[in-house]
């Protein structure tokens, strides 16, 4: 058997793995103790992630359509990518450049975002290219961005949370999403640390906790509001470090002071008493973090969601220390370095801003254009898909490693959107519900099979280095974007090889935020990994950041003035439930991978409907009874799952299926003002035995 070390393909621990591929063909996942981040241990999805790369399982030929109302028929790879570049240019030439679209994804390797970024500005010339990472932790992004300068996920190793005082942790659920992780919390509290879950639901997480409070859905602004009011009224406020570190504390103290313990209570139904129990564990703590994950961040108030819990970390000055600071617990396996390389409707790789001239004009060097040929910011990932097929909007499509007609928010509609498209091409490893829709899909590599890196929640960029030959029939999606820009008249600046791509990566990103110049191949397989920023080959990388200095101009953080406001859809007579959503250990994201897996669908085989004892015995409902939710964007029907681990007047369903229990058929696609982001988190809808309906 021969070894190979490499990571995990599912969620953003990456975990390290190392693959052994027998002679005859078998491959087995194998524990890699030594790489720091899971020391070995590897949830469920990691363990059982080679089933995906059997032929059976997965695309192995080219698949076009015969008029957009034919079927799927298999194809040779020239015919399918001439069709794609001829569906491309043709679309341009009808409509103008930005009627075409690219959408990526937050599992792309870096090598693949970029080039794949480069191929929408470069080749299609199109402002309207977006990504699946827009509905992960953009919220989160933004916000971390404009209070310290710069966002990387965990501005700090993982492993301090062990090591910290007190965790706050707002709408995550590690225990589920990313097992491995909770040994890190696990430590914290045997090492004598406190831990703080909020969140609506009883989850595995939140048992851990000291402390759980459980906030109604979509209440987390006026939660973190009035706990830093009471942290103001208590005296908790570490003057030295606000006065010393620190711009805007006064905004941010007029708004939360507006903010009344008990008027909170009201709002959040969390009662004074556990408030100031959690802000005086907190504040008094010698170090401290908050920790965000979606529960917090999938809101039309996300940024300020977000904004108002550092805001906490920097009221208490727990920021920019060690051992102290905010971080967002990232959820795609290459959510971080998704966004730094390009694939966001308003960034360039290194993670420059688009408006910015000397950032334009950076980059348009590396590639050999003029700065003005680069197209300027393009619609949001939800914005795009919902302009499908319509005067104005796209009307051809490239997507990439992403399921949006799972995945989206009101995804019935986004079906339907991308029905409406004159062009679908998709790009992906197995036949996804997106892929079906398509005119013409592409069968990719994927992780054993190709080298690239991914950049983990830690801002660790790593290796997964290929350990197979990809079945015969599929090809990589570097090969593809190289074949398409040739086809499409761009001859050089494609690489098929990811090294040779990352070089130029590499040299795109220098001197930029997310700075990767003194990153190689070579350094990341000596140093299990390597942190960003790091300017140059001698640079030992930065895996603590801000400790002296915030990333802003004038190096302090800065408050966000925020004030609560109420979710965009709360409930009424109509839809008098609220549905919050999430994961479930054993599937990832829309399941177009996990579903295919014997062990994970065993486990995990299909949508339920979470809601409390109180609220079943309400509806006559009793557990495994099917149910059907509606919202004002549509219904889904799945069996009851009856228990005390969620609030009466909250129902959960997980995501990760289509057909009648697709969660995000409900959801609503209201937009956080800055980020962009969906309300995914909280929405307004009626329950009632299916057998009623
Ligand atoms: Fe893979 Fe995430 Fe599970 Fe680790 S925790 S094995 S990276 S899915």
């Amino acid at each position: 058997m021969t070894t190979t070390d490499t990571h995990c393909p599912y969620c953003s621990l990456q975990c390290g793995m190392r693959l052994g591929a027998e002679r005859g063909g078998a491959v087995q996942i194998l524990e890699r103790p030594e790489f720091p981040v899971n020391r070995g241990a590897l949830c469920g999805k990691g363990r059982t992630a080679a089933a995906v790369l059997s032929p059976a399982a997965r695309l192995t030929v080219p698949l076009v359509r015969d008029g957009r109302r034919g079927r799927l028929r298999e194809a040779s790879w020239p015919e399918a990518l001439d069709r794609v570049a001829q569906g491309l240019r043709r679309t341009a030439q009808r409509h103008g450049r930005d009627a075409v679209g690219v959408f990526g994804g937050g599992g792309l390797t870096n090598e693949k975002a970029y080039l794949l970024g480069k191929f929408a500005r470069v080749v299609l010339r199109t402002a309207n290219i977006d990504y699946n990472g827009r509905f992960c932790m953009s919220s989160a992004a933004a916000a971390h961005k404009a209070a310290f300068g710069l966002d990387r996920g965990l501005p700090f190793p993982l492993a301090d949370i062990a090591r910290t005082g007190c965790v706050i942790l707002v709408g995550g659920n590690p225990a589920e999403t990313m097992p491995p992780a909770l040994r890190y919390f696990r430590e914290l509290r045997e090492n004598g640390g406190r831990l703080i879950v909020i969140d609506p639901r009883r989850t595995r997480t939140a048992e851990l906790a000291d402390l759980h409070l459980r906030p109604v859905p979509g209440t987390d602004l006026a939660l973190a509001l009035g706990m830093l009011h009471l942290v103001i009224a208590e005296g908790l406020v570490d003057e030295e470090f606000v006065s010393t570190r620190t711009r805007g504390f006064e905004p941010a103290t007029a708004s939360a002071m507006a903010h009344w313990p008990e008027r909170v209570e009201r709002l959040t139904g969390v009662s004074v008493p556990a408030m100031r129990e959690a802000v005086r564990m907190f504040a008094q703590a010698e170090t401290g973090m908050v920790l965000t994950a979606r529960g917090a961040e999938q809101h039309s108030k996300g940024t300020d969601t977000v904004g108002a819990w550092i805001n906490l970390c920097l009221a208490v000055g727990k920021a920019g220390r060690p051992g102290s600071g905010y971080g967002c617990l990232t959820g795609q396996g290459n959510g971080q370095g998704g966004r730094e390389h390009g694939q966001k409707a308003d960034q360039l790789p290194g993670y420059r801003s688009i408006e910015d001239p000397a950032a334009r004009a950076h980059i348009a060097e590396v590639w050999g254009i003029d700065p003005d040929e680069l197209p300027g910011p393009g619609r949001s990932a939800y914005e795009l898909l919902d302009t499908a097929g319509q005067d104005g909007g796209i009307r051809a499509l490239l997507l990439m490693g992403s399921n949006p007609v799972v995945s989206a928010p009101r995804a019935g509609h986004v079906a339907e959107r991308l029905r409406e498209l004159d062009f679908l091409a998709v790009s992906d490893v197995v036949l996804s519900e997106t892929a079906r829709l398509a005119d013409v899909v592409l069968p990719s590599a994927q992780w054993a099979e190709e080298t690239g890196t991914t950049t983990n929640l830690e801002g660790r960029v790593i290796l997964r280095q290929a350990a197979l030959t990809p079945p015969q029939g599929v090809r990589t999606d570097l090969h593809v974007l190289r074949e398409l820009a040739a086809g499409l008249g761009v001859d050089k600046g494609f690489p098929e090889d990811p090294e040779e791509a990352f070089e130029e990566l590499r040299r795109a990103c220098a001197g930029g935020p997310a700075d990767y110049a003194g990153i190689s191949y070579q350094r990341i397989r000596a140093e299990d990994g390597v942190f960003w920023p790091c300017p140059d080959e001698h640079h030992p990388g930065t895996p603590r950041l801000f400790l002296d200095r915030f990333a802003t101009p004038d190096g302090r953080a800065r408050f966000a003035a925020v004030s609560h406001r109420p979710s965009a859809e709360e409930p009424d007579d109509e839809y008098p439930v609220y549905l919050t959503t999430g994961r479930v250990v054993s599937q990832y994201q829309s399941g177009a991978q996990t579903r295919r897996v014997p062990e994970l669908n065993e486990a995990a085989p299909g949508p339920f409907v979470e809601l409390h004892p109180h609220l079943a015995q309400r509806l006559g409902v009793t557990d495994g009874e099917l149910l059907t939710v509606r919202s004002r964007r549509g219904r889904a029907v799945a069996p009851a799952r009856v228990t005390d681990a969620i609030r009466p007047d909250t129902v959960f369903m997980p995501f990760h299926w289509d057909g009648a229990g697709r969660a995000n058929s409900l959801t609503n696609p209201a937009l956080d003002p800055v980020s962009r982001m969906p309300e995914f988190k909280v929405c307004a809808v009626s329950v009632e035995r299916a057998a009623a309906s």
